[in-house]
């Protein structure tokens, strides 16, 4: 459920009209509700109580400082991947101890900052890793909180580019060496064993995969307090998915998903954190463009709009499919025909949909794409010199720019001229 509704014929984000954001930033731009942010993120916490349980936000699908305050402020903890967005985690006012630093390549100068700033816990990928933050933690006379990311070697059957749980994948550290890795860890003196850590892809739309790696994480936890560590928190990954259509064939809710922890985890007397970003964000989003051109070409008609791939690349990278709704609703039983809607990038790949099937749209109307909250903004480029476009934070009958449109002058002054030039 969203809050992205027609009133009137209109599209409205929570109480205001699409249009009235358009005509105040100009198309395109990312607009959010902070009423769907919110829901989504209390249906993880419900879903988990009574387990003592951290949701941390992962900011990777959406990094926006005025998103992670709403969210922050309700409670949540952050999952950060690099020492950016533990920055921006901070900027929102997120204590240290509600941050959780996940990734497969932090830097010596990210382990030292985040050790600086205080973390939650290192989730460590690696021995050299484990290693690394031990001689820097040493070296300041501190101690790193850290959970060990294994890889249980269990198929999401999810999208090959983001299915991490698996052993060719490069995550985590094969359960099977886990014993010995967590052996070394409490030898290390700048280290204190907190957990341990899974995550095995993202867009999962069933539950087995998850329950299969929480089972050998469970068995795994049990072997490792056998062998003497302190195995006091289970993170869990992300990863549920969302419905990017609104067909019949909908991944399983939080509800389900916090069911199914406690029924193969609840009973371990450990502290559960998960680390959703797509089912927090994704819904939570709509990009907004406007129709430039309608272009009648041989057998089929283009749409050409003004936002692009280097805005939203998830249709031409991972092919994946974002319903797209004309903010003037049709009238019903109106005319529709199918369109290829696309973007003005310079590339066959900035195609977002082939034949859709939509009213008979023209110069200057608005659509927007759904689901677009997660992996949209964060992942957008300058490509084709397009500046980032702006986002814009709604709640109730109020919105705000949180992020403004570049000028093209700010974009160019960036670079720099050689003194031989
Ligand atoms: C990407 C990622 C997540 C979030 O995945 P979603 O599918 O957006 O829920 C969580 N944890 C880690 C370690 C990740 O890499």
């Amino acid at each position: 459920m969203d809050h992205f509704l027609y009133q009137g014929g209109i599209l409205h984000a929570e109480d205001v009209a699409i249009p009235d954001i358009a005509a105040a930033v100009g198309t395109p731009f990312y607009v959010y509700s902070t009423a769907t942010l919110t829901r989504h993120f209390r249906l993880f916490t419900e879903a988990l109580a009574p387990l003592p349980h951290l949701v941390c936000f992962a900011i990777k699908s959406l990094s926006n400082v005025a998103v992670l305050k709403v969210l922050g402020d309700l409670g949540a903890g952050m999952d950060v991947v690099s020492i950016g967005e533990y920055l921006r985690a901070k900027a929102a006012g997120v204590p240290g101890e509600r941050i959780v630093f996940s990734g497969i390549g932090k830097t010596r100068a990210e382990i030292r900052m985040a050790l600086e700033g205080g973390i939650r816990q290192f989730n460590v990928e690696s021995e050299p890793e484990m290693r690394a933050i031990s001689e820097i933690a040493t070296s300041m006379g501190v101690v790193a909180p850290i959970a060990i990311r294994v890889n249980p070697d269990v198929d999401a059957k999810t999208h090959e580019k983001i299915a991490t749980g698996k052993s060719e994948n490069k995550f985590g550290i094969p359960i099977a060496k886990a014993h010995a890795a967590y052996a070394e860890a409490a030898a290390l003196p700048g280290l204190r064993i907190v957990g341990v850590d899974v995550h095995i892809g993202s867009q999962l739309t069933d539950l087995a995969p998850f329950e299969a790696a929480f089972r050998k994480v469970r068995e795994l936890t049990l072997a490792l307090r056998a062998d003497g560590h302190r195995i006091e928190r289970l993170d869990l990954g992300g990863g549920l998915g969302i419905p990017y259509t609104r067909s019949n064939d909908a991944p399983p809710l939080p509800t389900d998903y916090g069911a199914m922890i406690k029924r193969v985890l609840g009973d371990l007397d450990a502290e559960i954190e998960i680390e959703p970003g797509r089912l927090i964000s994704g819904n939570s989003g709509l990009l907004v463009a406007g129709v430039i051109y309608v272009k009648n070409g041989e057998g089929r008609d283009f749409l050409i709009l003004d936002a692009a791939m280097n805005d939203l690349v998830r249709p031409s990278m991972y092919g994946a499919h974002h319903d797209i709704l004309p903010v003037a609703e049709g009238a019903p039983g109106a005319p529709t025909q199918p369109f290829d809607v696309v973007g003005p990038v310079c590339e066959t790949g900035d195609t977002f949909a082939k034949a859709r099937e939509l009213p008979l749209l023209a110069e200057g109307d608005l659509v927007a794409f759904r689901s677009a909250g997660a992996y949209g903004a964060v992942m957008a480029s300058e490509y084709n010199s397009r500046p980032l476009i702006p986002e814009v934070l709604v709640q109730g009958h109020q919105f705000a720019v949180i992020r403004e449109r570049p000028t093209y002058d700010e974009m160019i002054s960036r670079d720099r001229l050689p003194e031989w030039l």
